[in-house]
């Protein structure tokens, strides 16, 4: 099977609606054109100094999105290309992309990560304090963000109805907030979940963004997880 095989095995699965975002961390750039001649043009990365020097070096119509945990003093490397921010874990990050991108005279689309997953190591607000956080602040300050939905990662874990309780949740989240606090809100329209083992299961709970990696490129070596 081919990168190309594998895209277009994806592909039919996914329904309208549902975009595709190839992980390609730790993947080079030959793989990333391989999939690229396919047709795909969004692609995920994790860390900043790899995803700048492919940005660098890739065709200029590539959509990059950050999947990763985004430290404060890296933003500045990627405001002026990134397409979105997928892992928006605190206020103060989102604080700092904003100024970033005013700085970069851009306005860039980010999503808020949930913690949803049972595991303690995950990343992201807590569902009962998000919207009090939120309200507290003053997020229409923040011109050069455009929250544009939410992001989160189930457990790793086989038991098919703890995944869907997880991805349900955000999906309740998502709709929580889309009719509370961001409502009329038209950027806020994303709920990014689903990776290569779960992306049917969110797909049925409402993403509408799947981020996936190895089943496109193959599986990655554990430096690379
Ligand atoms: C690596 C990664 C993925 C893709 O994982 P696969 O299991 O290879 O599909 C998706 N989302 C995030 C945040 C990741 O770090």
């Amino acid at each position: 099977m081919t990168i190309a095989d594998n895209l277009n095995k994806i592909r039919v699965t996914l329904p309208t609606g549902v975009q595709l975002v190839a992980v390609s961390k730790t993947k080079s750039n030959e793989e990333i054109m391989e999939a690229y001649r396919a047709g795909q043009r969004i692609f995920g990365e994790n860390k900043v100094q790899e995803l700048v020097r492919k940005w660098e070096s890739l065709p200029k119509d590539i959509e990059w999105h950050f999947i990763g945990h985004l430290q404060s003093n890296k933003v500045k490397a990627i405001a002026p290309f990134i397409s979105m921010i997928h892992a928006v874990d605190s206020l103060k990050i989102l604080k700092t992309i904003n100024e970033e991108a005013q700085h970069a005279g851009r306005i860039i689309p980010c999503l808020l990560q949930f913690h949803i997953a049972s595991e303690e190591s995950k990343f992201g607000f807590l569902p009962d304090e998000a919207e009090e956080l939120f309200s507290m602040t003053h997020l229409s300050e923040l011109l050069n963000v455009a929250i544009s939905g939410v992001m989160g990662m189930a457990t790793n874990t086989e038991d098919v109805s703890e995944i869907n309780r997880e991805f349900s949740t955000l999906c309740g989240l998502f709709h929580q907030l889309k009719t509370g606090f961001f409502q009329g809100n038209d950027h806020f329209r994303e709920i990014s979940m689903g990776m290569s083992h779960d992306y049917l299961l969110a797909i049925e709970n409402g993403s509408t963004m799947v981020r996936i990696g190895s089943t496109i490129f193959g599986e990655r070596c554990i430096a690379g997880k």
